[in-house]
Formats: C-alpha cells, sequence, structure tokens
C-alpha cells in the first residue's frame, strides 16, 4: 500500500468534516426562513379570524341600529294611533305597528346567530393567538441557534482549514492531485477497505488486488475498479486473522479463465 494512503485518509476526515460545518451553515438560514414564513402564514389565519370578528361586530352594530329605527317608528305610529279617527286608520296604524316588531324580532334572532358566531370565532382566535405565539418563539429560538452555529462553525473551519494546509503539505504533490481529481469527482477521493471490501462502493476486490493492497512493500497507489477511488488499508480496522471472502461470481470467473 502507498505510503501516502494513511495521510490522505487524514486529510480527506478535515475535507469532510470541513463540508458538514459548510452544507451546515448554508442549511440553516433556508431553515429560519421556512420557519419565519411559517410564523408569518400563522400571523395571516389568525388576520382572516380577526377580520371575520370585526365584520360580526358591524353587523350587529348595524343590526342594533335598525332595532332603534323600528322601536322609533312603532312608538311613532303609537302617537298617530292614538289620535286616529276611523277603523281604517287603526287598523292601518296597527298593522303598521305589527310589521315593526315583526322585523324587529327577527333582528334580534339574527343578532343572536351572530354572536354565536363570534364566539366560535373567538375561540378560532385563542387557537391562532397561541399559534402565532409559538411560531414566533420557534422562529425566533432556531435563529438565535442558527446564528450561534454558524458562528462556532465558522471558527471551526479556520482551525480545519489551518489542519488541513498542514496535512496537504505533508503529502506528495502527485498523490495529492489524484486525491483532489477524485474527489472533486465523486465527493470523496479515497475509500478504506475493510474485509475485501470497498466502504464507499461495497464492491468485492479480486484477491490479487487485496492482497497488493495488504502488501507493505507495494508503493502503488490503488483504485477501487468499481468506483475508482484510491484505497486504504488499515490493518489495525480490519478484523484480524479474517481470511478474505472469494465471493467472485462464477461470471466473472470464467471472464478470467479460471
Ligand atoms: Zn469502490
Amino acid at each position: 500500500m502507498h505510503k501516502e494512503s494513511g495521510k490522505l485518509m487524514e486529510l480527506q476526515r478535515h475535507d469532510l468534516e470541513a463540508k458538514r460545518l459548510r452544507d451546515e451553515a448554508e442549511a440553516l438560514p433556508k431553515l429560519v426562513a421556512q420557519l419565519e414564513a411559517k410564523a408569518k402564514a400563522t400571523v395571516g389565519q389568525r388576520a382572516v379570524v380577526l377580520d371575520l370578528l370585526r365584520k360580526e361586530e358591524a353587523l350587529r352594530r348595524r343590526q342594533e341600529s335598525d332595532v332603534t329605527d323600528h322601536q322609533g317608528k312603532v312608538a311613532k305610529v303609537r302617537k298617530q294611533l292614538d289620535l286616529a279617527i276611523s277603523t281604517q286608520q287603526v287598523q292601518a296604524f296597527e298593522r303598521e305597528i305589527e310589521f315593526a316588531r315583526a322585523a324587529i324580532a327577527k333582528l334580534e334572532d339574527e343578532e343572536l346567530e351572530s354572536m354565536q358566531r363570534s364566539e366560535e370565532l373567538e375561540a378560532q382566535q385563542k387557537i391562532a393567538d397561541a399559534a402565532v405565539a409559538a411560531g414566533q418563539a420557534k422562529f425566533e429560538s432556531e435563529r438565535t441557534r442558527a446564528e450561534a452555529t454558524i458562528a462556532a462553525n465558522k471558527t471551526a473551519l479556520a482551525a480545519l482549514e489551518e489542519k488541513r494546509k498542514a496535512q496537504r503539505a505533508m503529502i506528495e504533490e502527485e498523490a495529492l492531485s489524484i486525491y483532489d481529481r477524485i474527489a472533486r469527482a465523486k465527493g470523496t477521493g479515497i475509500a478504506e477497505v475493510r474485509m475485501q471490501k470497498c466502504t464507499a462502493c461495497q464492491m468485492m476486490q479480486r484477491p490479487q488486488r487485496w492482497n497488493d493492497l495488504r502488501d507493505r512493500d507495494n508503493q502503488e497507489l490503488m483504485t477501487c475498479e468499481s468506483c475508482g477511488r484510491l484505497l486504504w488499508y488499515n490493518a489495525e480496522t480490519d478484523s484480524p486473522g479474517r481470511k478474505p471472502v472469494q465471493t467472485e461470481s462464477i461470471a466473472a470467473q470464467i471472464v478470467r479463465g479460471r
């Protein structure tokens, strides 16, 4: 195995951690914006309820004013009734009074219905108030948390960048450029092989490559035949004494003429 493999593996750990920190810092403002939009939506929902409540109140003011008008009319017609001189006039005034009283009764019924609607709306408003408060609190706490995380990630990234630079300085240029090229294309440039398997793509390595990979004298930079990543073998993490598993398919064996 190439002597730079272990160093590349360490570099990759720094690279992946840097990526995680950057990704997190990038995702957090989006999450906060989503929470802000959600909080605003609950305010909008509450505004609809408040608007309906105002409409019911305005409706009742109109109904009460109409009731007052009709009552005024009843009082006026009653005076006229006192002065009536014919049965016809009496009947006409009584009809007018009856008509106004029926209108008052109808308006009072409608006012009661409006009050019931208002009660339901007030219950909805309480729920909406709670949703607005919860949404705003969640948005504010997540914004504060996001700001703290972003600041912490920035500090961590600066420290990590120093480590990355130091690590890169320890690695041969050729190995580094191969690693960079693969990492750019695949996200990761090197993968550990455990129990003969590439841990990035899960493909079994052929027995000869597996042997070469574990050979301390072999200074070739080896790549996975399946995913193209550089391979790294760590004798310490691979199960000791475990024999390579022969999993090559019959078809592959035929192709290789064995
Ligand atoms: Zn692979």
